[in-house]
């Protein structure tokens, strides 16, 4: 890509933009979101709008509607926004890397707050839960004690 002069990446955004654009694309990407489920590649989501994320725009170019499913991933549309803020302003990362490189963190993130049980719903994690009761724990100990000093100051 960096050997490209800037009139060649105006022409390649171009043609990218108008094959995205296309009833071709649009049969290419339907087709890919329904052997995938609908489903956000990052996060997992399979609410609201889904979208087809190129991670290789080659071959779809030399071959409109052909690229192979592995030049292509399911995002939701907030992960896709967020995969091509990253691609810009990382273009030295490349497209298929960048896309990976975010991907990869939102799936850790998720896997850590899972395990820390901030996801919400009734999916709370052993963390969450042993945390849940060690507050119960502390609670009652201090409610506890100062039930226990009173007594004592009241009789002592
Ligand atoms: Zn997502
Ligand atoms: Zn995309």
């Amino acid at each position: 890509m960096s050997t490209r002069s800037a009139g060649e990446r105006a022409q390649w955004r171009q043609a990218i933009h108008a094959y995205e654009r296309s009833t071709t694309w649009a049969d290419r990407s339907t087709a890919y979101k329904r052997k995938h489920g609908y489903r956000c590649a990052a996060c997992g989501s399979t609410y609201g709008q889904i979208d087809t994320h190129h991670l290789d725009y080659q071959r779809a170019l030399r071959d409109p509607g052909q690229e192979p499913d592995s030049d292509l991933i399911a995002l939701c549309h907030l992960h896709h926004m967020a995969v091509h803020d990253f691609v810009r302003a990382h273009p030295q990362q490349g497209l298929r890397d960048g896309s990976w490189v975010v991907i990869n963190h939102i799936r850790k993130q998720r896997a850590n707050d899972r395990a820390l049980g901030v996801t919400g719903g009734k999916q709370h994690g052993a963390l969450y839960r042993l945390f849940r009761w060690l507050w119960a724990i502390i609670a009652v100990l201090a409610v506890g004690g100062v039930v226990a000093y009173a007594f004592l100051d009241m009789w002592g």
